[in-house]
């Protein structure tokens, strides 16, 4: 198997809140010239992990639009609450997934569980933005709540760690996801000390986010904490090493090529598909909460 060679490592490209409730570090965002490298994924913020005093408000984001993509929660800690104009809505806790197709447009809100607001309490969570092809983007929105029980995990061999299969397949495993291209979303726990072989499809985007830990790749550089590492499109084998304990997601898919024009919530292929989302929203076509 051809390696596959890691071509960046990206580091905390922002370090912002978003609303009250989510203080994210943005670990992979479109736009920077790698385009090719990272499609379709878009743009990964790691909320957390953060201590939460208790509290009787709602923390969180209100009412805002997205428009030609899918937003994927993955909640590690805490509580997610999800609402949204299509009618949908769910909360999601530790192990728990959301993957919200916001498609032609919808409005949604998100904020934290309520009970957890009001006991407090380690909140870590990660979002992921899934580009749509061209040919999806304008479909209605859809939505699809995916408990812990859901998701296949995946003990590797000789204590090398766990696999969570969101989507796609690792080992024969299938994620539980309806994906609109071929991705793979694997959520993994390495143990300290032990090396591993993943294979990945040849010509696929891959991106490697630490989370937790220290991942050595490909025998040479090393990936920190809220760290991404971006691959060469050619090659399949990565080989990983943790000297200590890790937490990362590793994402792999189909590169759309397809131009990739995006404002604010809206990421669309041209600035007048972009100016029509504008418009769409404030007119009120993409309903109401
Ligand atoms: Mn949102």
């Amino acid at each position: 198997m051809p390696t596959k060679q890691l071509h960046r490592v990206l580091h905390t490209l922002s370090n912002h809140w978003v609303g009250d409730g989510f203080p994210v570090r943005t670990l992979l965002a479109y736009g920077n010239g790698l385009d090719e490298l990272q499609s379709p994924f878009l743009l990964l913020d790691y909320a957390g992990p953060h201590q939460f005093p208790p509290t009787t408000q709602r923390r969180g984001v209100g009412p805002h639009p997205h428009r030609g993509f899918e937003t994927v929660t993955i909640v590690y800690d805490g509580e997610v609450e999800h609402r949204d104009s299509s009618g949908a809505g769910g909360k999601i806790g530790p192990g728990d997934v959301q993957w919200m197709t916001a498609a032609s447009g919808l409005v949604h809100e998100e904020f934290h569980g309520r009970e957890f607001a009001q006991r407090g309490g380690r909140f870590e969570m990660v979002q992921l933005w899934v580009n749509l092809p061209a040919k999806d983007k304008m479909n209605p929105p859809g939505y699809q709540g995916i408990l812990n029980s859901q998701i296949p995990a995946v003990e590797l061999p000789d204590g090398q760690g766990r696999v969570r299969v969101i989507a796609g397949e690792f080992d024969g495993a299938s994620g539980p996801a309806r994906t609109h291209t071929p991705i793979n979303v694997w959520d993994m726990r390495l143990n300290a000390g032990r090396n591993l072989d993943v294979d990945v499809t040849d010509g696929h985007s891959t991106v490697l986010v630490v989370l937790k830990g220290e991942v050595q790749v490909n025998g040479a550089q090393t990936l920190h904490e809220a760290q991404a590492g971006l691959f060469e499109l050619a090659g399949s084998r990565i080989h990983l090493a943790s000297a200590t304990d890790a937490s990362i997601l590793l994402l792999s898919g189909e590169p759309l090529d397809e131009p990739v024009v995006g404002q604010g919530p809206f990421v669309m292929n041209t600035m007048q598909e972009i100016r029509q989302a504008m418009s769409d929203y404030k007119d009120g076509k993409m309903g109401k909460l």
